[in-house]
């Protein structure tokens, strides 16, 4: 592999997170020939969905492609968020006070949802409350942004607060924003300690985890379901399809509704304690304006910077957007020129054609995906869900129901628009139209 300077001696093209959270020893569980209740996919979702009817009392198994977590729960930001890529107003127009409401709501349900769990489960995971400083790349972006949080519903609304360019650096060290604004509610956490967390609840529960184990088709047989897979069959009542943005020929149907898209992120090398205290005084969790967004923290223990963001039109490999990233990086802290990379990944996030997660059954399958890169909360919340909808309980029920999973005309899961679309977003981040 090319060595570029920037990479440090130790260099990994792989997650940091899997530093203090390494992907479990996989492979050792025997697939069963039956089950109340096969989940495929073990990331947040499918977990979830997996406690819930595990604790109560169905026998069910979790199937996993690859190592469990290996998506993208345990490759993203860490950054926990309430609301959805759409605004409010954008709902409203859309679907309608009373609709946008409820699901507005149900935002604020799932990131309730995910720091209760996390209490209430004992998970170490560095889940802290510490903001969200969100930079207007331009200064038309700060107007649009004072203006987006005026519109918040008045009954309930996103707790938020603009942030003057003369005022950043109270906020982030860094001149690269015409302000901006805070999110005081929104927190950070350690992805991969949390999934193994939640790993380890479903299996305490009596979920059955076989990894190295893909689900190849899923067919219909009488009241039940045959999940043809690279270890054999399994017979089962209920089906959750968990897949997100890896989801693959498994489910065409499901298949043309999510947009696969490449997220790529850096770790730095420790860049000491004085350094840390003036690019992230607070410990915000940090993100942009711009349609092709750029995210970044400190690390849980305020070590390194981990910055994210697309710099591809194309999917690459780690090892060249790690460069690019960096580029964008200095333009944010020039401090960071000299700071080399430690780590350097990819995952998929699942969009849609509406913005909006989905969660729902399709020919008697369940499943829940297309959170847009903001799934921390939703894809354990809408897990939690489809676990319910599976025992048949009224609690299952969301605003998100009844939403129509939308796809285009000659699309089938292989978005080779991709180059075009974020080629023209960052036309228009660029020059603001
Ligand atoms: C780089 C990056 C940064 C992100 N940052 C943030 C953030 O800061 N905040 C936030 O809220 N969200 C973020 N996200 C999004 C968030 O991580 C996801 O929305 C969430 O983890 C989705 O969980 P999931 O369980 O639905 O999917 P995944 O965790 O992706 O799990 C899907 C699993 O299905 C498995 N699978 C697929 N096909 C099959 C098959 N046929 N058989 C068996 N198994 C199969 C895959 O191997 C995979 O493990 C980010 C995502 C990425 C990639």
């Amino acid at each position: 592999m090319a060595q570029s300077p920037l990479f440090s001696a130790d260099f990994k093209a792989e997650p940091y997170w899997w530093e203090d959270a390494p992907p479990p020893a996989d492979g050792e569980t025997a697939l069963p020939a039956r089950a109340d209740v096969a989940v495929i996919g073990s990331g947040y979702t499918g977990l979830h969905a997996a406690l819930q009817t595990a604790r109560a009392g169905r026998d069910t198994v979790v199937l996993e492609a690859e190592a469990a977590g290996h998506g993208c729960s345990s490759r993203n930001g860490g950054q926990v968020s309430i609301g959805y890529r759409p605004t409010h107003a954008e709902l409203r127009r859309e679907l309608g006070r009373e609709l946008a409401d409820r699901i507005h709501g149900e935002s604020f349900d799932a990131f309730d949802y995910l720091g209760d769990f996390i209490g209430r489960e004992e998970i170490d995971c560095a889940w802290r409350r510490v903001g969200r400083f969100h930079g207007a790349h331009r200064a038309s972006a700060y107007e649009a942004l004072a203006r987006e949080i005026e519109n918040e519903p008045r009954e309930r609304p996103v707790e938020a607060h603009m942030v003057t360019r003369a005022e950043q650096r109270e906020e982030i060290g860094s001149d690269a924003y015409h302000g901006g604004v805070v999110y005081p509610q929104h927190a950070s956490l350690h992805p991969g300690l949390y999934h193994l967390g939640l790993l380890a609840r479903a299996e305490a529960a009596g979920a059955r985890v076989v990894t190295r184990c893909r689900v190849e088709a899923v067919e219909r047989d009488g009241e039940a379901f045959v999940l043809r897979t690279a270890r054999g069959p399994l017979r089962a009542r209920d089906v959750v399809v968990a897949t997100n943005g890896y989801t693959g020929p498994l489910s065409p149907w499901h298949r043309r509704r999510v947009i696969p898209i490449g997220s790529y992120v850096i770790a730095t090398e420790p860049i000491g304690a004085n350094l840390m205290q003036v690019l992230c005084p607070k410990d915000r969790v940090v993100s942009d304006s711009r349609k092709v967004v750029f995210y970044y923290r400190a690390s849980p223990d305020r070590q390194r910077i981990l910055f994210g963001g697309r710099v591809a039109l194309k999917e690459t490999d780690p090892t060249v957007s790690a460069p690019r990233l960096h580029a964008v990086m200095r333009r944010v802290f020039p401090e960071l020129a000299g700071t080399r990379i430690s780590h350097s990944w990819v995952g998929f996030v699942a969009y849609t054609f509406d913005s909006m997660p989905h969660i729902g059954v399709h020919d008697g399958v369940h499943y829940a995906m297309g959170y847009c890169g903001s799934g921390l909360s939703l894809a354990s919340y809408c897990g939690m869900r489809v676990g319910q909808k599976v025992l048949g309980s009224k609690e299952g029920d969301t605003a998100l129901d009844n939403l129509p999973f939308k796809t285009r005309p000659l699309y089938r899961g292989d978005p080779w628009f991709l180059g075009p679309a974020i080629l023209y977003y960052k036309v228009r981040d660029r020059f603001g139209i």
